[in-house]
């Protein structure tokens, strides 16, 4: 198993992490004999970093995780887990889910705790408000937490803003190939690298859908260079070339799956791919791009809306119907457009001042596209579900 240096603190973390939110079940249960070997048997082989969060497999993750660990495993290794900012709406409430989340990891520090899923700058600015930063850094000068970061589901431009707001140890973001201008972006990356932040990655094969719903050109792509090679393969070594990139979480839900990803990692060195290869990854995007409904290539120039939409998050979400048939979508397109943070960012926040459609070299008709993105994304129980998941949670609405 390969390592690579987080330059920070000198931690020499395995480039293959362990993610525990897909856990093999048995009976709508983690099958926890199986689940157990497993996370040993990865240890065994390398792997020294497992990601987990407060309400990963309904909330149980985390005493599955420190019930593996158990028997001087803990040691061996460096745990991930992640406080929800949605479910914080006071400073009780957050020392609650920590000491929650010790008792349940059966350890006295977290090596890496995360803000989970952030996706817009007010969310962080509320977590300050509350006093949640301030108690989280007295937490590290307690020895509690090792490192502190957060992990990250919004726009390039909330990304940069967020990341530059605190001194961070350390982040997490979605990328893979087709997420290269999605999200955090590739410049997201590099400029977290030119930080000196080291950066965890998560969903490296888009929750699976880079491996069970590639277009029939994409494999025939990947085909002409190896038959051999799977999908999997190319996916994880798209990112693990990336040297700004540290660990590479794969939520392992079968034994094969890890002697796989780990055989994978045993020489998946930064800048390993060959020209030949990374051509390949260019008519693979070419075919993509084809293939895709709204030809937005993530620019931002349309970018900021006085609406507050975050256009080519919308557009990337709604691509995803379409090019990978994602059954899932419409609960990214709640999770990744805000539904549930202070500033909503969905398609049907537009109000057509057309501001947007003059800066984008694409040509693409925003306001038109936006209405199409609404209409099949958002339907008609988007907004009670939404208006009541706020309610529950106390969100307020914008001002
Ligand atoms: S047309 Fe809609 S998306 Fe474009 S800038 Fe105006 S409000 Fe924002
Ligand atoms: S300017 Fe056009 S291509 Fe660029 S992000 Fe906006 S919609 Fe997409």
């Amino acid at each position: 198993m390969l390592t690579r240096l987080n330059q920070k603190n000198g931690d020499e973390l395995s480039i293959l992490g362990f993610g525990c939110m897909r856990l093999p079940t048995k009976g709508g249960n983690i099958d926890e004999p199986r689940a157990i070997a497993m996370v040993r048997d990865s240890i065994e082989k390398g792997i020294n970093y497992f990601d987990t969060a407060y309400f990963y497999h309904s909330g149980k993750s985390e005493s599955f995780l420190g019930k593996a660990l158990s028997n001087g495993y803990r040691e061996q290794v460096k745990i991930a887990t992640k406080l929800p900012p949605f479910m914080v709406y006071k400073l009780e409430h957050a020392k609650k889910i920590f000491a929650t989340q010790l008792e349940k990891l059966q350890t006295d520090y977290i090596d890496y705790y995360l803000l989970h899923m952030l996706t817009d700058k007010p969310m962080f600015d509320r977590m300050v408000s509350l006093g949640v930063l301030e108690w989280l850094e007295q937490l590290k000068a307690e020895g509690k937490i090792k490192n502190l970061g957060f992990s990250f589901h919004g726009g390039k431009t909330d990304f940069e803003l967020i990341i530059k707001a605190y001194p961070w140890d350390f982040c997490q973001i979605q990328y893979n190939y087709l997420d290269e201008n999605n999200q955090a972006t590739k410049s997201g990356l590099q400029l977290a690298a030119s930080m000196g932040i080291p950066v965890i990655v998560m969903e490296p094969l888009r929750g699976g859908r880079l491996v069970n719903h590639l277009p029939a050109k994409v494999t025939q792509a990947f085909n002409s260079y190896d038959k051999e090679r799977s999908s999997v393969e190319w996916a994880l070594r798209w990112v693990w070339n990336h040297p700004e990139v540290h660990v590479v979480l794969s939520g392992m839900s079968t034994e094969d799956q890890i002697a796989d990803n780990v055989r994978i990692a045993e020489d998946a060195y930064p800048n390993s791919l060959t020209k030949e290869e990374l051509d390949i990854f260019e008519k693979v995007k070419t075919t993509m791009g084809e293939l895709t409904k709204v030809s937005c290539t993530a620019c931002g120039y349309c970018m900021p809306c006085p609406a507050g939409v975050n256009i080519p998050g919308c557009f990337s979400v709604y691509n995803d119907k379409y090019l990978l048939g994602d059954k899932s979508v419409r609960w990214k397109y709640m999770q990744t457009l805000g539904a549930l943070s202070e500033k909503p960012a969905n398609a049907s926040q537009c109000v057509f001042c057309g501001k947007c459609e003059s800066h984008c070299p694409q040509n693409i008709q925003i306001r038109k596209e936006l209405k199409n993105v609404s209409r099949e994304l958002e339907g008609f129980f988007y907004r009670p579900i939404v208006n009541l998941g706020r309610k529950i949670l106390r969100i307020k609405n914008r001002k």
